[in-house]
């Protein structure tokens, strides 16, 4: 007999959970539980479509699904499909990776759909997340404020600032990307509520947006007087330093002088949407549509004896996919040694017929062979009853 470990939520904490678990012990039994029919969670979904070399990582995580006693449990919602209780009582320890992916509000009047979208409804539409097939209307909108100062809001931006032809290698799904190449966009404001020295932009992703096709960045110059704090630690400096130099670069620019104007705007704090424009405590500005890039919360889990918690659930919703690595593995080795003291649990097979890892190889090579055909890297299935169809074909 060998421990049975259930791992709740397929993105990249819990394989790296996995992956630390048959490290420490290769004799354990892993399932890797998600409530979609498809693995990597943000690495699909989140992840922005064009970065195809970030969502590389997949193919490492799928390598894992090929142990022989790791197993794939797709389309299983813990607390839905099966109790937290039901889980803790069948496994021997149960690993939460479930993430944190609720929108945070900014808390000011006005702020609702249509006029407000938040960044994780937004990419999960772009990246094809199958409860998210409703993006914004874009047909009228000239004006987006991308509120917030980290790589999400980059990516937000700059996954509207580009043109189709730079889109044609992504994995955008095709509707939402005809959906942007048809709108009437002039101007993207990406807003900041303190300085540029305090942004958590990196610097590939800052010097993304000045390079790009149909979009011109620009900035304020007199906004780019300060330092970064000189109590941060040397490699945060370094970063905030690089982004005060590419501003500059972008302070040179002309607004205008491509058909779509990125401004960075900083120091300003919404105050209030209303249809046609946001308020900021710098002014007015004229917007047809705001997407808060501004962080996320989570649902709350159980914890207790033999639930262990990890990624953004453990730690909230910061850090790449690389630090969920270290962070994961940590926590694998408590898992592990936790594991040692106890005799393992009999009984039953505890999950209900799901789809498992060759029900998601069916969806991966449908996929990739429809991106083929377009010489895209896929194009995604993005309806749960063609996902559900198509894993389950013989
Ligand atoms: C928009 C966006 C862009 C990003 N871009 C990058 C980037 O370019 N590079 C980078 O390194 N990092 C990026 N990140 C960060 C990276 O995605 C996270 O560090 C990482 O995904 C966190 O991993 P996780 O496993 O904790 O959570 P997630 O990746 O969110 O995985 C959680 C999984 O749990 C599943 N789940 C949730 N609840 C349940 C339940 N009750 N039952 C069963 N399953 C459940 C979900 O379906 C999901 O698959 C980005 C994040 C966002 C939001």
């Amino acid at each position: 007999m060998t421990h049975r470990v259930a791992i709740v939520g397929a993105g990249p904490s819990g394989f790296y959970a996995a992956d630390g678990l048959l490290r420490a012990n290769p004799e354990l039994r892993i399932d890797i539980i998600d409530r979609l029919p498809t693995p990597h969670g943000l690495v699909r979904a989140g992840v922005a479509p064009d970065h195809q070399g970030t969502k590389a990582v997949a193919r490492q995580f799928d390598r894992l699904l090929a142990q022989p006693d790791v197993r794939f449990a797709g389309n299983l919602e813990i607390g839905r499909d099966l109790t937290w209780d039901e889980l803790r009582a069948a496994y021997d320890a149960v690993i939460v990776a479930t993430g944190m992916v609720i929108d945070r509000k900014l808390g000011v009047p006005g702020e609702a759909e249509p006029l407000v979208w938040g960044s994780w409804r937004f990419v999960a539409w772009l990246n094809g997340h199958p409860d998210f097939r409703q993006g914004p209307d874009l047909s009228a909108v000239r004006r987006v404020a991308v509120i917030g100062n980290g790589n999400v809001a980059l990516d937000v931006a700059r996954l509207l600032a580009k043109s189709a032809e730079e889109m044609a290698k992504s994995d955008i799904v095709p509707a939402a990307a005809a959906a942007i190449a048809a709108a009437p966009l002039t101007d993207i404001h990406v807003i900041g509520r303190r300085g540029p020295e305090h942004a958590s932009f990196t610097g590939n992703e800052l010097g993304e947006m000045g390079r790009l096709a149909r979009a011109v960045s620009v900035t304020d110059a007199a906004a780019l007087g300060g330092q970064p704090p000189a109590s941060d630690p040397t490699p945060e400096r370094l970063r905030k330093a690089k982004n005060l130099e590419i501003l500059k670069g972008f302070a040179g620019n002309t607004p205008g002088s491509k058909p779509v104007t990125v401004h960075f705007r900083f120091n300003a704090a919404p105050v209030a949407v209303r249809p046609g424009e946001l308020e900021l405590t710098t002014g007015v500005l004229p917007v047809d549509l705001s997407i808060t890039c501004i962080g996320y919360t989570g649902e709350p889990f159980p914890t207790g004896e033999g639930v262990f918690a990890v990624g953004w659930a453990r730690r909230g919703p910061s850090g790449t996919i690389p630090t969920n690595r270290g962070d994961s593995h940590a926590v694998a080795q408590q898992v592990a040694a936790w594991l040692k003291q106890r005799d393992p649990k009999s009984g039953p097979d505890p999950l209900p017929p799901c789809v498992n890892a060759a029900g998601w190889h069916r969806i991966n090579k449908a996929e990739t062979a429809a991106g083929a055909a377009q010489g895209r890297p896929r194009v995604k299935l993005t309806e749960w009853p063609a996902l559900l169809e198509v894993a389950r074909e013989s």
